[in-house]
């Protein structure tokens, strides 16, 4: 009796050990309890695939909203909600982390990490964050300040906090840590300003670098006493020419894909574009600049270089290859491979073998026109003759910078075999400037960019803007679409799939089920506003859940108004309604009676505009305020607060001070006053609100 009392205790106590994230290990991580969803791609594979089936073809019809939560931000919402033990974890723009009983919605606890306002301005594409890690009773949040934060899974607390980058470079983090072998990897962002990339390993448990792995090389030729020196030296430094990268760091961020491979014992980093992006001036025009857009595997221990594939050599378009790596096994040829696969901006589709990183196929998964094929022989892309845009050259070429495929996670479904890819068709414009210098700080990508109408630069057409997006199922076996879906807009939202034969994913404010077989719209429930970021499933209490952050922006996604940010999980009989939304409110045209005339040069208020004002403010994104639209344009000093003295930095609008004067900031009210009085053709766009 008294032995069995003793038992009873001990596993009394390993089931309290178990909860809070205490029981997660990286056994748990590659075979997670198929109820819960353990890591950002949900098992170490990443494939998004949940072996869930309570919510089916036959059931999904029932299936409506069981709670919801709405945040305190109306910027971007890319996080995959993490769950484990009847807690879901999720973060917001701004790096915040909430805790919620996944039951009933119940909020438990919430994290600041307080990021200051005016770091927004070192993010490229929205103060987003994709989501945390779980790891033996702790939770792990990167944060767009660039550091790494380990809070207590029950109680919010930090347990450690470190600095992973140089806050005096416009470094940021959006990528949700992974945990490998008791080691928080993580890497960062900021390849469109100029920074040197790299991952980073902490020890979970203190916090303590662990090893780093830089993915270009030392400008000074110096090692780092890093985990790449030995390669850098042995192989990427010959395939580097002077040019910019010296000055800029070259770029190469891994600001997304970090998957582990288990089996092979290999962790994959997904490495970006270079800085700049214009390949003449970073590298004069020579060389591959190894590892910019490679898949790169290392030893998870050391961080030692094992393989690599470069997806575009010399890359000169912001062709990342950070986008989701998955791992699978398929059956190729009679033969049965482990594979990587990945859809990077590139527009071809990669399979490789995971031992060794070979190439096995790559194609087209949307239509290119910047190259005619991937030769399987030399692993190279093939590039039509206008796709270098040097020597007064312009390429208006598809895909653009926003890529074939984006940061939206990919699933897979081991049951039809496909990968379900959230693609998007868009050309961009590339052309050599005239002159360029780098500015540290500023976007630094040596590409042209156009102002408007007359202001607009003389050799600058923007080519067709087809910005359309599809839902794709890639046979990747034999490198064919099996069935796709056609939205009007780029930027849809990131992919699950489950052995219910379904298929989730989100475009034009509506999350869709769709059958995984053929395509067939099941179920479809109306948002109320756009969702990019990839729903997740779950089961309590033998109910199973499907979770989505709802909130447009980030990466192209600018084009839909801003919504605050909000949390809606469904259920089969859910009943919840959360409320409409206010309408967007479009601002009227200012009465230009009440400008204040400037006596400024419209020509260069156009060209500064084009080249640091347009990223957020200009074009087709409707997600920061049209600036030709308000009455902040009216009067030179109310503009030159917040232009020059940072009125709004809070908001993320930082001065701008360091990069032109107070006569160039004349020169830009003057450049949005001509457009005040020759605004474009087309519907006005809705406001910004006036959240964070
Ligand atoms: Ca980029």
């Amino acid at each position: 009796m008294k032995r069995w009392v003793g038992w009873a205790a001990v596993v009394g106590a390993a089931l309290v050990l178990a909860g809070c994230g205490r029981g997660v290990d990286g056994r748990k991580i590659a075979h997670p309890p198929e109820g819960e969803w353990l890591t950002y791609g949900r098992t170490y594979d990443e494939q998004r695939f949940s072996p869930l089936k309570q919510i089916d073809k036959a059931t999904v019809g029932k299936l409506g909203l069981a709670w919801w939560a709405e945040f305190d931000t109306d910027r971007g919402q890319e996080a995959t909600p993490l769950v484990h033990d009847g807690v879901l974890y999720a973060t917001t723009a701004w790096s915040k982390v909430y805790a919620f009983d996944a039951k009933s919605g119940r909020r438990l606890w919430a994290y600041d990490p307080k990021v200051p306002g005016e770091k927004g301005f070192d993010a490229c594409c929205d103060v987003v964050n994709r989501g945390v890690a779980i790891w033996r009773g702790r939770v792990y949040v990167g944060t767009l300040d660039g550091r790494l934060i380990a809070l207590d899974a029950r109680t919010g607390k930090v347990a450690w906090d470190v600095q992973t980058t140089d806050r005096e470079r416009p470094y940021t983090i959006t990528g949700a840590p992974r945990v490998i072998k008791g080691k928080v990897l993580i890497g960062n962002g900021g390849a469109e300003y100029g920074v040197r990339g790299y991952v980073s390993a902490y020890d979970a448990d203190t916090g303590k670098l662990a090893w780093r792995f830089y993915t270009t090389p030392n400008a000074t030729g110096a090692p780092d006493g890093a985990a790449s020196d030995e390669v850098l030296k042995a192989k990427a430094a010959a395939t580097w020419s002077d040019g910019v990268w010296k000055e800029s760091g070259g770029g190469g961020t891994v600001w997304d894909a970090i998957t582990y491979d288990a089996v092979n014992d290999l962790v994959l980093i997904g490495v970006g574009n270079g800085n700049p992006w214009n390949h003449k001036l970073r590298s004069g025009g020579k060389g591959d600049n190894l590892f910019l857009s490679s898949i790169v595997a290392l030893k998870p221990e050391t961080g030692a270089y094992v393989w690599h594939y470069q997806t575009t050599p010399g890359e000169s378009w912001d062709y990342t290859a950070t986008q989701h790596i998955m791992l699978a096994d398929l059956k190729i040829a009679g033969q049965d491979r482990r594979v990587v696969m990945q859809a990077p901006k590139n527009g071809f589709f990669y399979v490789l073998d995971a031992r060794t990183g070979q190439l096995i196929s790559a194609e087209k998964y949307v239509p290119l026109d910047w190259a005619t094929h991937v030769d399987l022989k030399t692993g190279r892309p093939v590039e039509a003759p206008f796709a270098r845009y040097t020597n007064g050259g312009l390429s208006t070429q598809m895909a653009s910078a926003l890529g074939g495929h984006n940061w939206q996670p990919m699933a897979f479904s081991p049951r039809t075999g496909l990968v379900y890819i959230p693609a998007q068709l868009n050309r961009g414009a590339y052309a050599d400037p005239d002159r360029f210098k780098y500015t540290p700080g500023a976007w630094n990508t040596g590409v042209i960019r156009a102002a408007q109408g007359p202001h607009a630069h003389p050799r600058f057409k923007p080519g067709a803007g087809e910005a359309t997006g599809e839902l794709i199922a890639w046979d990747p076996v034999t490198q064919t679409r099996r069935w796709s879906v056609a939205f009007p807009h780029q930027a849809s939202s990131g992919v699950l799939a489950t052995d219910g034969g379904l298929v989730f994913h989100a475009s034009q404010n509506h999350l869709v089920a769709y059958d995984a077989a053929t395509g067939a719209p099941l179920w479809r429930y109306d948002e109320g506003a756009r969702a990019i970021a990839p729903p997740a499933t779950y089961v309590i209490d033998g109910e199973q859940y499907v979770a989505q952050m709802v909130g447009t922006g980030g990466a192209g996604g600018r084009d839909a108004p801003r919504t605050m940010g909000r949390l809606l999980v469904f259920k089969l009989g859910g009943t919840a309604k959360a409320p409409a939304y206010p309408a967007a409110v479009v601002p009227p045209p200012l009465d230009l009676k009440l400008a204040t005339a400037s006596k400024g040069d419209a020509d260069k208020g156009g060209e500064i505009f084009a080249n640091s004002c347009a990223m957020c403010h200009g074009g087709a994104a409707g997600y920061h305020p049209d600036l030709a639209r308000s009455p902040a344009i009216l009067d030179p000093e109310g503009f030159r607060a917040i232009v020059q003295d940072g009125a709004l930095k809070d908001r993320g609008m930082a001065s701008f001070a360091r990069f032109f004067s107070v006569a160039d900031t004349e020169d830009l009210r003057a450049f949005l006053l001509w457009q005040a009085a020759h605004p474009p053709t087309g519907p006005a766009r809705p406001a910004a609100a006036h959240a964070q």
